[in-house]
């Protein structure tokens, strides 16, 4: 037999001699009485390897008992339970083949993250870690200056799935055009809620056909918008705010919510630019409810910026742009608005200007508040 420091993955030299040995069964006297002697390790037997007793075992001995000396876990154990046995409270485990060790150690860094609090964690929580990791993302963002390089970057720094939701308004057309120049993986998509102008599906089309890439529409559930329609009328979204937040809900924030479940990072369009609530907008940022990041890669662009970027690039555009529509969304919400109006006057214009918000950049646990 030989014993693994759970820590460092290496054999112990000398091991001391185990003082008391508490098996599974054990009750909070037999606990009491081994914390209490602490003339030396304790161990706790695993019997068979799918017995986890022994885990809540080490914690009740950390935790309730107070006791600070070694405990070692004995009997049927493999690597792979090294980590956890580690944040249970265990410093060492008895290990059959010295040989093993490296295996035992290999378990041990294999793990860069913890999805749960436990007796100790020497790894970041994996949402501490993301929340730090997006912070340098935001940091390195700031520091490229090409939207293509910005794209490419979002790449290297995120793993897994990185969605895409384009409305096809200007600031994401630059989006798209920069993800086809970087010829990096993302996922994209727009919500299609029913009410889109028919301008939009052509530049939907005519993008295509430019970037060679697919743009996924994203549908509603049909009975959930067939009960609000017999609920609220065709245009019931004009008679109260509560309604109109009702319909924004059902075509686009529970499909957004659907797309992004499973994303390790939502590319979004927004900029500081657009209104007061987004002027704080960060290139990057830990999306806390939605458990990805969020990177908005035109967020410090102004419509000058934009605007340039677009004609340098002969970027295809909505045509509704020409004829005064800034920011489009469905057809009955949205219309031209006159030179010197805010852009978004044309985006519900018959409720309050503090209240126009469809959801979509709403953090779900800050209600009413821009994420
Ligand atoms: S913008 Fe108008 S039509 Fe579109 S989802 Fe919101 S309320 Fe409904």
């Amino acid at each position: 037999m030989a014993l693994v420091d759970l820590a460092t993955g290496t054999l112990v030299a000398d091991p001391a001699e185990v003082a008391t040995v508490i098996e599974p069964t054990a009750d909070t006297e037999a606990l009491a009485a081994a914390a209490s002697g602490n003339a030396g390790p304790v161990a706790i037997r695993f019997p068979v390897f799918n017995d986890g007793r022994g885990i809540s075992l080490a914690r009740l001995l950390r935790e309730r008992h107070g006791f600070t000396g070694e405990i070692r876990a004995i009997g049927h154990l493999i690597p792979d339970l090294a980590q956890f046995l580690l944040r249970s409270g265990f410093d060492t485990a008895e290990i059959a083949d010295p040989d093993q060790a490296t295996v035992w150690k290999s378990s041990v860094e294999r793990i860069k993250h913890n999805y749960q609090p436990g007796f100790r964690n020497l790894l970041p929580l994996r949402w501490d870690a993301s929340r730090t990791e997006s912070k340098s993302l935001d940091e390195r963002l700031d520091r490229i200056q090409s939207l293509t390089d910005r794209i490419r970057e979002v790449r290297r720094r995120v793993e897994g799935r990185i969605a895409f939701s384009t409305s096809l308004g200007l600031e994401d057309q630059a989006i798209l055009h920069a993800i086809a120049e970087s010829g990096v993986d993302i996922d994209v998509f727009t919500l299609d809620t029913g009410r889109l102008f028919p301008e939009v599906l052509e530049t939907v089309e005519l993008s295509e056909l430019r970037y060679g890439i697919r743009i996924r529409l994203v549908v509603p559930e049909a009975a959930e918008v067939e009960a609000l329609v017999a609920r609220d009328g065709v245009f019931g979204f004009r008679d109260s705010v509560e309604n109109r937040k009702s319909c924004c809900e059902i075509r686009k924030v529970r499909p957004l919510n659907r797309e992004l479940e499973g994303a390790q990072a939502w590319i979004s369009g927004l900029r500081r630019d657009h209104s007061e609530e987004r002027a704080s907008v960060p290139l990057a940022a830990w999306d806390e409810a939605r458990a990805l990041v969020k990177v908005n890669p035109v967020a410090d662009w102004s419509t000058q910026d934009l605007t340039a970027y677009i004609a340098a690039n002969n970027i295809p555009v909505n045509p509704l742009h020409a004829r005064g529509f800034v920011s489009i969304g469905c057809a009955p919400c949205t219309r031209a608005v006159q030179p010197g109006e805010h852009p978004r006057a044309g985006r519900w214009w018959w409720e309050n200007e503090e209240k126009k918000e469809c959801g979509l950049h709403v953090n779900p646990n800050r209600k009413g508040r821009a994420a």
